[in-house]
């Protein structure tokens, strides 16, 4: 049995230095694109010189590029955490009300923005044990995308319910919708149905694969529901924590 540990150690490295392959070629590929446009819009500005609203024109979509880089690279950086550790570094008693309403804050630019309608219903004391800062930025990735596909003055709505022995969080929006064939395929890090979309909304293609590696580390998952037209429902199920848990904090 230690040969066959040993076998299993080989092909799981193996794996491993595939997956870590993969990544590096797919991020060099993604971040050739805003590098070569920020410095071409740099030539602009250097040619432009005589004339003050073109080189106001090209500083602007600089400026638009280099945040959405700098977001990239956050998000590269989270993800191979992510992808590296399949446990969670300290996990702590962490309350789902407090890690979505954080999360609600962080995307309300956005939705007042479209005159998107935010409706919020979550139970209170679900408690999960886990990541608080991962749990928000995972539920903030759901919500981003819901606005993001939707269409200006429809609702977004965010509920995390118990149910049985796992806590629900739910994020539905009247948007666009992902096709049948689509709906696996998104949680692919640089997966996109529509790459323009994605790319006039300023996304990088990598949030619904932190959501699903997040889930993951948490001894949870994500799925979808999704029709054509009529909108997309995201659901994070991860395990409640057990009040036991709570009492002497030492799992
Ligand atoms: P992106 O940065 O492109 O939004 P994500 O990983 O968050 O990357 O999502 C991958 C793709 O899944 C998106 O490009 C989009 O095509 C699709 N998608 C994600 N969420 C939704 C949604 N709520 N409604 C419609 N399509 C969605």
């Amino acid at each position: 049995s230690h040969v066959l540990v040993l076998a299993e150690d080989h092909t799981h490295a193996r794996r491993v230095e595939e997956v870590r392959r993969d990544f590096v070629a797919n991020v060099s590929h993604e971040l050739k694109t805003p590098v070569g446009g920020i410095s071409l819009l740099a030539e602009a500005v250097l040619d432009a010189k005589e004339d003050p609203e073109a080189v106001t024109r090209f500083a602007e979509r600089i400026r638009v590029e280099s945040t959405r880089l700098g977001r990239l690279v956050q998000e590269i950086v989270d993800l191979s955490r992510l992808q590296v550790a399949d446990t969670l570094h300290e996990p702590q008693l962490v309350d789902i009300g407090a890690v979505v309403l954080e999360a609600v804050d962080r995307v309300r630019v956005a939705a007042e923005a479209k005159s998107i309608d935010l409706g919020l219903a979550t139970e209170r004391d679900l408690r999960v044990f886990g990541d608080g800062e991962l749990l928000v930025t995972a539920v903030a990735n759901l919500l981003t995308n819901a606005i993001n596909y939707s269409e200006a003055r429809t609702k977004v709505g965010i509920g995390a319910r118990k149910v049985g022995e796992t806590v629900e969080i739910a994020v539905t929006d009247q948007g666009q919708g992902i096709p049948a064939a689509e709906q696996e395929r998104i949680f692919e890090r640089f997966y996109r149905v529509d790459a323009a979309r994605s790319r006039a909304t300023g996304g990088t293609g990598l949030g619904l694969a932190i959501v699903k590696h997040v889930c993951a580390n948490h001894g949870g998952e994500v799925t979808v529901w999704s029709e054509e037209g009529r909108g997309s429902t995201f659901t994070m199920r991860l395990p409640v924590a057990a009040p036991e848990v709570a009492d002497d904090g030492d799992p």
